[in-house]
């Protein structure tokens, strides 16, 4: 039986983050287990940054956005002989079993490590939605609250002077935290990596909007990594009746306290990455899938094909 457990935060964070930290040293504690905290990631596990957590070390950070245990990224972790010393310190802290939050690389490195004998559980925290294997991630709806709130804003200020926001958000390929917010915030267009874009179509429908449905106002709505919004606003300005103005809301998204949704959600699936590890599993990811939480294999959760968003695209054309 498992006596000691470590936890880390990997990758790019996520409001939630603490929330899931705070859930897997409480219930791990509450059961007579030790947690140990590994900082900086993958990079605290190799350089042995790692300390015990105790019920109180967790106490007040229900709410607070980022991650207390830090977060890194460290490439080199692809390399076994890389991977060799990270176990070695853990030997070393005598830690047997690791939670591991983060995005699918993270999923990655946790699942090398179970397969080199160290049981690793993964926790979906990102803001970007783009896990396949669970309906939600941990920060998703922190990141589209702070998303529509912005767009609430810039809608103000776009009907006062006859303007077009468009406004670039993060998702990482992923297009929900676009969709999502533009269903949530009465955008005119969402464009992601599966609406594909168009410019001259975009531009068509932003006339249209002017000149035949007369909106004062348009808010655009693109995923990053798609095209350079700057250039795009300026072609708006050029070639439709609005002015184009760009906003790439950046890392305002990534942080923030957790909306009441994350912090259950963590809490949940915190619970469940204890419970997994206590039963001797090792190399899943925890999810939520039809309101329910579930352990998937890690391998069998990166192979799945990303979620189709097309009735929720449906809805969105239907509505605007
Ligand atoms: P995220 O977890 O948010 O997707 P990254 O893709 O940057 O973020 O991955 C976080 C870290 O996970 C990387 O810096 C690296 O340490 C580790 N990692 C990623 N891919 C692998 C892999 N194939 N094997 C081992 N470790 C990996």
């Amino acid at each position: 039986m498992v006596k000691r457990i470590g936890v880390l935060t990997s990758g790019g964070d996520a409001p939630g983050m603490n929330a899931a930290i705070r859930a897997v040293t409480r219930v791990a504690t509450n059961i007579g287990l030790e947690v140990y905290g590994i900082y900086d990631g993958y990079r605290g596990m190799v350089d042995g940054k790692i300390k015990q957590l105790t019920r109180e070390s967790v106490s007040d950070i229900l709410d607070r956005g980022g991650t207390i245990l830090g977060s890194a990224r460290l490439p080199e972790f692809k390399d076994i002989e890389v991977r060799k010393k990270a176990i070695e310190q853990l030997d070393k802290f005598g830690i047997e079993a690791v939670v591991v939050i983060g995005g699918d690389g993270s999923y990655r490195g946790a699942l090398a490590l179970t397969d080199m004998g160290v049981n690793c559980i993964g926790l979906p925290g990102t803001i970007d939605n783009d896990i396949a294997s669970t309906d939600e991630t941990i920060g998703f709806s922190t990141a589209l609250n702070t998303v529509v709130d912005a767009m609430d804003k810039l809608r103000d200020t776009s009907s006062s002077h006859h303007r077009c926001s468009v406004v670039e958000v993060m998702g990482n390929r992923c297009g929900d935290l676009a969709l999502f917010s533009g269903l949530s915030s009465g955008a005119e267009i969402v464009i992601t990596s599966e609406t594909g874009f168009d410019e001259s179509e975009v531009l068509d429908r932003l006339r249209e909007f002017d000149v035949v449905k007369k909106k004062n106002h348009a808010l655009v709505i693109i995923s990053e990594k798609i095209t350079d919004v700057e250039i795009f606003a300026r072609k708006v300005s050029q070639f439709t009746g609005f002015s184009g103005r760009a906003t790439i809301l950046g890392h305002v998204q990534r942080g923030g306290s957790p909306t009441p949704g994350d912090r259950v959600l963590a809490s949940r699936m915190g619970e469940k990455a204890v419970d997994l590890l206590m039963q001797g599993v090792g190399g899943q990811c925890v999810g939520i899938q039809r309101g329910e939480i579930v352990g998937v294999p890690i391998e069998e959760a990166l192979n799945m094909p990303s979620k189709s968003r097309k009735d929720l695209q449906n809805l969105f054309d239907r509505l605007v």
